[in-house]
């Protein structure tokens, strides 16, 4: 199973809360028919089906922390597996959120053939997670936890868009821009695949 995932293109898509990467996934879905997995959405898919997992996985994002590796690895994986037929590539929204996540991503999955980059400013991103956080319903998207999340990311995740740029596979937008504007520039990194 796991062979047939190998061959697939395996896009990361890196940046910050709220930097806008869900929806440039939208528009690559929409353009190039990729497969769309955001592990935060598996994530919450996995509270809100109330189970004891999710229950302790609600506790862990209330508080802005990384769940354990292995299970969103593990859920990536099985959601891949499901649409390995079918997919002709797929976006890895919000993974990985720290090196050691690429690595284990790499060691059982595959390689990603590009790490694209939405890059905004964490006052641009504070801005919209608070305005997304009037009607997204998410538990995280208040002050506080945005700004734990913002900390994290600085910390853990940057050094993640280092380590691909040693292998030069890192292509970042502009997600300052409007939202098509963006997309121009995500376009062309995938059209140069
Ligand atoms: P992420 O998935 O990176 O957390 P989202 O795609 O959910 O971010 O975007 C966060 C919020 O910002 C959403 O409300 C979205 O509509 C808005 N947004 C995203 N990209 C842009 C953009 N380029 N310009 C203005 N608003 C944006
Ligand atoms: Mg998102």
């Amino acid at each position: 199973m796991a062979d047939k995932i190998k061959d697939a293109k395996i896009i990361f898509v890196v940046g910050g809360p709220g930097s806008g990467k869900g929806t440039q996934c939208e528009k690559i879905v929409a353009k190039y028919g990729y497969t769309h997995l955001s592990s935060g959405d598996l994530l919450r898919a996995e509270v809100a089906s109330g189970s004891e997992r999710g229950k302790q996985l609600q506790a862990i994002m209330q508080k802005g922390e990384l769940v354990p590796l292995d299970t969103v690895l593990d859920m990536i994986k099985d959601a891949m597996i499901a649409k390995a037929d079918v997919s002709k590539g797929f976006l890895i929204d919000g993974y990985p959120r720290e090196v050691k996540q690429g690595e284990e991503f790499e060691k059982k999955i595959g390689k990603p053939c590009l790490l694209l980059y939405v890059d905004a400013k964490a006052e641009t991103m504070v801005k919209r997670l608070l305005k997304r956080g009037e009607t997204s319903g998410r538990s995280d998207d208040n002050e506080e936890t945005i700004k734990k999340r913002l900390d994290l990311y600085y910390k853990a995740t940057e050094p993640v868009i280092a380590f691909y740029e040693g292998r030069g596979i890192v292509k970042k937008v502009d997600s300052e821009l409007a939202v098509d504007d963006v997309f121009g520039q995500v376009s062309k990194a995938i059209d140069a695949l």
